[in-house]
């Protein structure tokens, strides 16, 4: 059989993009295939174009939703927008990095028994995500025309990043409002050692909010919290002298802390008596107890307050990120 003119151009034209595409991406499977020097493999990309499922606890639905709405959803959640635009990059980072992860992770566990129906939730048992319509009422429409388009911009200068310590996806991108100086081990505050949570200075923290609270409670009242949280202890008289910190972790919190008979720890002592931080220190009068905290949340990861005072100081937010999460790499 002949093959026609026609027919060889069809054909030419076929095997000319073949060539062409083969040459655009030979690259990118080689960059794929190929391990790094340390060793490690390269992580696959995400794909930027994914969705996400997400369960919303008011309606009790799944949504789906673009990876990236959702990241931008979640930082306007999580941080004012007031906050500087490095701060809301490296949110954003941390947002993504928590959320892939958690898909990840329910590849091989399952969904969590809280929301069984998908990886992700919209609230703070996951992390705060709320949808633009949800953000016009919460907010206002002036705060639609400045303060989001400056988390959207944020986001996508930020699009498909994710954090990864020595080739893995890094799991546990905590964060909190203010540290009160330090951050801490997550040992010291949760029972794994994570090698990227490590304490380190959070030095910008001049401007946050709650960095020295002062809460008073009288004797009878703090007896009354601690005797309905752990009923089987007998705590003995409370008074000056039998109520005394024992040790504090390396970022400032209270470890372990003496009450009466019983020695608890101190983030024991921060639920029972709802403080800002388990970073307190207790003054006793007048059949009071003065509780002053420094910083707001958890201490462990990046400091928000923190965050927002090193970009006012001119980081990035890569420089801000591998400060507050220790040997981690963004890409
Ligand atoms: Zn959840």
């Amino acid at each position: 059989m002949r093959i026609g003119k026609i027919q060889l151009i069809k054909i030419s034209t076929i095997v000319s993009f073949m060539v062409v595409f083969c040459l655009l991406l030979l690259p990118s499977f080689l960059i794929a295939i190929y391990p790094k020097e340390d060793g490690s493999e390269v992580p696959k990309k995400i794909k930027y174009d994914r969705t996400i499922m997400v369960f919303r606890t008011e309606s009790g639905q799944t949504e789906r939703v673009p990876l990236e709405e959702y990241v931008a959803g979640v930082v306007a959640g999580e941080m004012p927008s007031s906050f500087e635009r490095e701060a809301l990059k490296a949110q954003a980072v941390a947002a993504r990095t928590y959320a892939i992860s958690k898909i990840q992770r329910s590849g091989d566990s399952g969904f969590p028994k809280e929301h069984p129906m998908a990886a992700l939730c919209d609230s703070t048992h996951c992390q705060v995500y709320r949808t633009p319509k949800e953000l016009l009422q919460l907010k206002s429409e002036e705060w639609m025309e400045t303060g989001w388009p400056k988390i959207q911009e944020a986001v996508e200068e930020t699009r498909g990043e994710l954090m990864y310590y020595q080739g893995s996806l890094v799991e546990q991108p905590l964060f909190h409002s203010s540290s009160g100086g330090k951050t801490e081990n997550s040992e010291d505050v949760f029972v794994a050692a994570v090698p990227y949570l490590r304490s380190v200075d959070s030095p910008y923290e001049q401007e946050a909010t709650h960095q020295n609270e002062k809460i008073t409670l009288s004797i009878s009242d703090f007896q009354k919290k601690l005797k309905n949280a752990y009923p089987k202890y007998n705590f003995g008289t409370i008074n000056e002298n039998s109520i005394k910190i024992v040790n504090r972790s390396e970022g400032g919190r209270v470890e372990k802390i003496q009450v009466g008979n019983v020695v608890l720890e101190g983030r024991n002592i921060r639920d029972v008596c709802n403080l800002y931080s388990a970073n307190f220190n207790i003054k006793l009068n007048n059949n009071a107890i003065e509780f002053t905290t420094l910083g707001y949340g958890h201490g462990v990861g990046m400091s928000q307050w923190g965050a927002n005072g090193m970009a006012q100081n001119g980081s990035d937010y890569k420089e801000i990120l591998k400060h507050y999460y220790s040997g981690i790499e963004i890409y």
